[in-house]
């Protein structure tokens, strides 16, 4: 799916980084032949931009169905829970006839409810059909892969250790696929210790699509220690997009004074961006959920800025962020590419017809 983050600082070394300089921008112009220097004087700030960045194609496909459900039915489309973690696209949904509920009690039997893209436990779709409600699942179909893992496992005749943070929709949606006490949640590489189970005794892990790759590693090898014979997912069940976001700011992430991580603070991927920023040794980097929030002070004295977005974030806060700096500062753009995402996921039969 990449390239690699090396061919990235490659290409920078090899010429195409710019200094990082602060240089004065002088605006020199004539006026009635004698020549004037304007007095403002902005500083350089080089931004690196990461690509991949934004939106991946499970996002892309929860939205358009809520959009095309809307088409479809009129309004209101009920959805159930964020349909992604972000503000924005809420409210832009909201505005389109969207509502968004907790719980399927919230929405009238005659009306179509969208379960976001993050999954639900399988006693959401129950109960609709129950209630002969109109439902259309956005889940993106990486994360369904990870409930029928964990379905196969558990048929297998295993228990099943989850790599995951509490609480989060996706892992309670995972965890909703199976009995109560079927799946084991970890978090960190401290409860692996705390399993109560014999190294001998049938297992199998999964984890949450949008961990951070190198401290799932770390969770993984614990476990492996623990029990020898655990069994793994065929391919990692990190989707690509988390996967590829994370190398491109690890690529750039050691030339930035700054890094910003335009997303929400409820959006996993998002988070973790930020983290690997700073375990890559970027001493400020930072959550942001648009231009408008940036504490600019926040910034200091930086002369090279990286920019990324997570994977429910859209590219238009991106562009208003670098629009925003380009009226305090004299930027020039770099864009720092790990490789090219070709995903696509088609919407469901019910509305592709
Ligand atoms: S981040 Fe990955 S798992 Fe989550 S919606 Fe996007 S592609 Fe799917």
């Amino acid at each position: 799916m990449i390239d690699g983050p090396a061919s990235a600082i490659l290409k920078r070394r090899l010429g195409l980084h710019k200094a990082r300089q602060r240089r004065p921008a002088t605006n020199i112009y004539e006026c009635n032949e004698a020549r004037m220097t304007d007095s403002t004087q902005r500083e350089s700030l080089t931004i690196l931009l990461a690509s991949p960045r934004g939106f991946c194609a499970g996002v892309d496909r929860a939205i358009k169905i809520v959009e095309v459900a809307l088409e479809k039915h009129g309004a209101p489309v009920y959805v159930r829970h964020e349909i992604v973690h972000n503000r924005h696209v809420v409210e832009d949904l909201e505005g389109k006839g969207a509502v968004f509920v907790d719980e399927l009690d919230e929405v009238p039997n005659d009306r179509p409810v969208v379960f976001s893209a993050h999954g639900v436990p399988k006693s959401v779709p129950a109960e609709a059909e129950r209630r002969n409600m109109i439902y259309l699942d956005a889940t993106c179909p990486l994360v369904s892969k990870v409930h029928h893992e964990a379905e196969h496992q558990y048929q297998a005749g295993r228990r099943i250790v989850m790599i995951g943070h509490v609480g989060h929709p996706e892992v309670v949606g995972t965890m909703g696929q199976l009995p109560e006490g079927a799946i084991i949640l970890v978090e960190d590489i401290e409860s692996v210790d705390d399993i109560d189970l014999a190294a001998d005794v049938p297992l199998a892990y999964i984890t949450q699509t949008t961990l951070s790759v190198d401290d799932t590693a770390a969770i993984v090898a614990a476990l492996r220690r623990r029990f020898p014979a655990i069994h793994g997912p065929g391919k990692e069940d990190i989707c690509y997009a988390t996967t590829n976001r994370q190398a491109a700011v690890k690529s750039m992430a050691p030339q930035c004074d700054a890094l910003i991580v335009v997303g929400s603070p409820n959006s996993s991927n998002s988070r973790r961006l930020v983290e690997v920023a700073e375990s890559m040794g970027c001493g400020n980097a930072f959550l942001l959920q648009n231009a408008s929030a940036l504490d600019w002070s926040r910034l200091g004295s930086v002369s090279t800025l990286g920019v990324t977005a997570g994977a429910s974030a859209p590219e238009t806060l991106v562009q208003e962020l670098i629009d925003a700096c380009r009226e305090r500062y004299d930027v020039t753009l770099e864009t720092v590419s790990v490789g090219d995402e070709t995903v696509h996921f088609n919407l469901p039969r019910a509305l592709s017809a």
